[in-house]
């Protein structure tokens, strides 16, 4: 007689061990169809055998390293459930601060937003939903992405938003937007992580050349022409990227350029914006 109590605690079973209790409630939450608060109010349910296996099988594939977002197909992000697969980034919490300094920055007016590689679609189906007066293009390079991104738009439902396959700004031709945002690859391609903690996630969304600076050189060497007068381009990038990044923003024409901290007082974003 196993029970859900049981099932969640990781010492006494070879496919828990060393798994942490997050992890071990989404799987299982996943397995039995049920929020995780269900757990916690039901501990000593006993699940039915399949489910019981099929949380086990789960388990050992996250004790292998696999995501638990990849595992569940499902990752929280903002206040949306969206639907996550290899090929895309899995959202993390701290690209929240890019998503709130979008908001706070643009206003609640009419406005013309891009995002540079859309991934699952995060980014944008929030801005989205949260301002319905902004009209919103998501690019991104990988069609497989972009059948996701559309999936969850539906999902999440919110009509000022399409989607274009382009590789960076390729697609656009001459089209001016009030505010240009990404979370592009910012990873250094030799960085230790991706051959441990990061190794099953999407590389490509992932990991770029030159210390994970290559990708955000070239949106910001695209900017300016891209951006109306008084227009910005918020970025998100690595801990330790903030320097570099500000004075690429500078070097490429753009003025009153700042970073943000996330909330491990971290320098996450930075912000540069077109002359008027
Ligand atoms: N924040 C992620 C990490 O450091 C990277 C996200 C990205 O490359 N855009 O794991």
């Amino acid at each position: 007689m196993t029970t859900i109590s049981a099932l969640l605690s990781n010492d006494n079973c070879c496919e828990t061990r060393g798994l942490e209790r997050r992890d071990l409630e989404v799987l299982l939450g996943h397995c039995l169809n049920v929020p995780r608060s269900f757990l916690y109010t039901h501990p000593q349910l006993q699940p039915e055998p399949e489910q019981q296996t099929l949380f086990r099988n789960l388990c050992r594939q996250r004790q292998r390293g696999i995501p638990t977002a990849y595992l569940t197909g499902q990752q929280y992000f903002w206040d949306l459930q969206l639907q996550v697969t290899a090929p895309v980034l899995i959202p993390r919490p701290e690209t929240e601060l890019l998503v709130e300094t979008a908001l706070e920055l643009g206003g609640r007016h009419h406005h013309k937003v891009l995002e540079l590689g859309s991934g699952s679609g995060a980014i944008s189906l929030v801005l989205a939903r949260n301002r319905p007066r902004w009209r919103i293009l998501g690019v991104e390079g990988q069609r497989e992405a972009l059948r996701l991104a559309r999936r969850n738009q539906r999902m999440c439902g919110a009509r000022n938003l399409c989607w274009r396959r382009s590789h960076w700004y390729q697609a656009l031709a001459g089209q001016r937007f009030d505010m240009i945002i990404s979370n592009p690859p910012y990873v250094s391609s030799l960085d230790p992580r991706l051959r441990q903690e990061l190794r099953f996630e999407a590389r490509t969304a992932l990991a770029a050349e030159a210390g994970g600076l290559d990708c955000l050189r070239h949106i910001i060497s695209g900017a300016r022409k891209r951006l109306r007068p008084g227009g910005r381009l918020i970025l998100e990038h690595g801990h330790r990227q903030g320097a570099a990044v500000r004075r690429l923003l500078s070097v490429n024409g753009l003025i009153s350029v700042t970073s943000r901290r996330d909330l491990a007082g971290h320098e996450r974003i930075s912000i540069g914006w077109r002359h008027r």
